[in-house]
């Protein structure tokens, strides 16, 4: 960049990406008067929060599947939204299913195990596995949260991070107060859902009439000049320490800011600047969603059941028209099948077809008649599905925790972050960042807090 370092009135902030945090930081600048533009590579908004429709009535959803009340209010489709009644999950384990989180603990070597490491104390833990021995007891840790752990990073407990088994605030009372509210208001109260935001009653899974695509769509309807589609960036421009534009189709674009939501790794290759090299090492894992159509209704034991038993393929299914009946069409059901690849391995590369009867065949432990009721797949392929918390990368993961290391060059959302962010969390962090870089571009010390009071509901 020749023109040196723009400044607030010369240039827009530029937005890389058109998903829920690209769009959020944009609509959230556009609120406080701020100039904004959007450069998205696909010919869509949304990203990784798209619904895809057959002709039959079947909706698959890429990434998201649930979001809550308050999040819907806070985008704006409240009212375009449907509650959703049930949610639940099971752990299936030697041919039956536990429900999760209590169930497996009515069995007595595994409540004996947790009850011992419990009164041992506080252990510090150097890993992962550690982490999981050390909250669930070995005989709980080894036979079924290490095992799926495993499966879904593709990497040994011993090499994750003990930050994977972080778990949301709140304690066993809490979860069943939750559990308990949900029972009697007949709606699925989100539990474990929500980092950034209180835990209540008041909160609920809902989830939008047009598919999950609807969060984005409302966003963007806020940027009707703002968003330019299949405008891949292909260069992010710094100038002493500070982002000072982007390149897009050959062309130089001073910004005042650059806010990027791509996976960290390829801000760093775009960027190419030694300051963010270390971002290069991290590495997501990529998945294999199965979409499996079904003759039949409610066929697992609950909305989303896992699965360490060996043999079969991937940690988990799950059956979201059980929890919203609209995603299939009447007397038809849809699960889904999460298989952990790398990018080109057999799993990855596998024909479509081949991955639908495999795991039909394979949940016939579960569902016996799976085999029979086949009625078809729809595969989803993603490279960076989530991110994996290798301890040989530790360093770089935490450094990102405190921001790029370039000026006015924001990494957001959900592979920006290198952190296992649901919608609703990754929006309300997305925010607050926002909110900290417009202070910043004008000279103040805050902006005006519109909707940042996140409550309970
Ligand atoms: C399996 C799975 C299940 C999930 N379930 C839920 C759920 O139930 N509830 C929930 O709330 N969340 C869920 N999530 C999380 C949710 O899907 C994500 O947090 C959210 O969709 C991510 O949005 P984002 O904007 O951070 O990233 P993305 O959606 O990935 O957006 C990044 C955008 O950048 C664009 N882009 C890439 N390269 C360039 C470039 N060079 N120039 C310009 N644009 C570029 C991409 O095309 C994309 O549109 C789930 C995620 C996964 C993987």
């Amino acid at each position: 960049m020749t023109a040196g370092v723009p400044e607030i009135h010369e240039a827009p902030v530029v937005v890389l990406g058109s998903g829920l945090a690209g769009l959020a930081a944009a609509r959230e600048l556009r609120r406080l008067g701020i100039d904004v533009v959007v450069y998205e590579a696909a010919d869509r908004v949304g990203g990784m929060a798209d619904t895809h429709r057959d002709e039959h009535g079947f909706a698959f959803d890429t990434g998201a599947h649930f979001i809550t009340n308050r999040f819907a209010a806070a985008v704006g489709i409240a009212n375009r939204c449907r509650t959703v009644q049930h949610y639940g999950e099971t752990v299936w384990l030697r041919g039956r299913a536990h429900d999760y989180p209590f169930g497996l603990l009515r069995t007595p070597h595994y409540l004996g195990a947790a009850v011992r490491v419990r009164l041992q104390g506080k252990v510090e833990a150097g890993n992962a596995a550690e982490r999981f021995r050390a909250e669930y007891g070995a005989a709980l840790a080894d036979e079924v949260a290490i095992p799926l752990l495993e499966q879904w990073s593709g990497l040994p407990a011993e090499q994750l991070s003990p930050a994977v088994a972080e778990k949301l605030p709140g304690d066993v009372a809490a979860t069943m107060a939750l559990k308990l509210a949900a029972r009697c208001t007949g709606r699925a109260v989100a539990i474990g859902y929500c980092r950034e935001a209180p835990q209540s009653a008041n909160v609920w899974h809902v989830y939008p009439e047009d598919g999950i695509a609807a969060v984005c769509r409302a966003l963007a309807a806020a940027l009707p000049d703002d968003v330019r589609l299949a405008n891949p960036v292909e260069r992010v421009l710094v100038a002493d320490g500070r982002a000072v534009g982007v390149v897009v189709a050959g062309r130089e674009v001073p910004a005042a800011a650059v806010v990027s939501t791509l996976p960290a790794p390829a801000l760093a290759r775009l960027t190419d600047h030694p300051a963010l090299d270390h971002l290069r090492e991290l590495r997501f894992r990529a998945m294999v969603f199965v979409n499996v159509m079904l003759r039949g209704r409610d066929l697992l034991p609950d909305t989303l059941t896992w699965t360490p038993e060996p043999g079969f393929p991937g940690f988990r299914l799950a059956e979201p028209s059980r929890s919203m009946p609209w995603l299939a069409p009447a007397g038809r059901t849809l699960v889904t099948a999460d298989l952990g690849a790398e990018v080109g391995d057999a799993v990855w590369s596998a024909p479509d077809d081949e991955l639908g009867e495999q795991v039909a065949d394979a949940m016939r432990a579960i569902v016996p008649t799976a085999r029979r009721d086949y009625l078809g797949c729809h595969v989803l392929r993603s490279p960076v599905a989530y991110p994996v918390f290798d301890l040989a990368h530790e360093a770089a993961r935490l450094r990102l925790a405190d921001g790029t290391g370039l000026d006015r060059l924001l990494s957001v959302g959900r592979n920006g972050e290198f952190a296992h962010l649901l919608m609703e969390d990754s929006y309300w962090r997305t925010l607050r960042r926002i909110r900290a870089l417009a202070a910043e571009l004008m000279g103040c010390a805050a902006t005006q807090d519109e909707g940042a009071g996140v409550s309970a509901g």
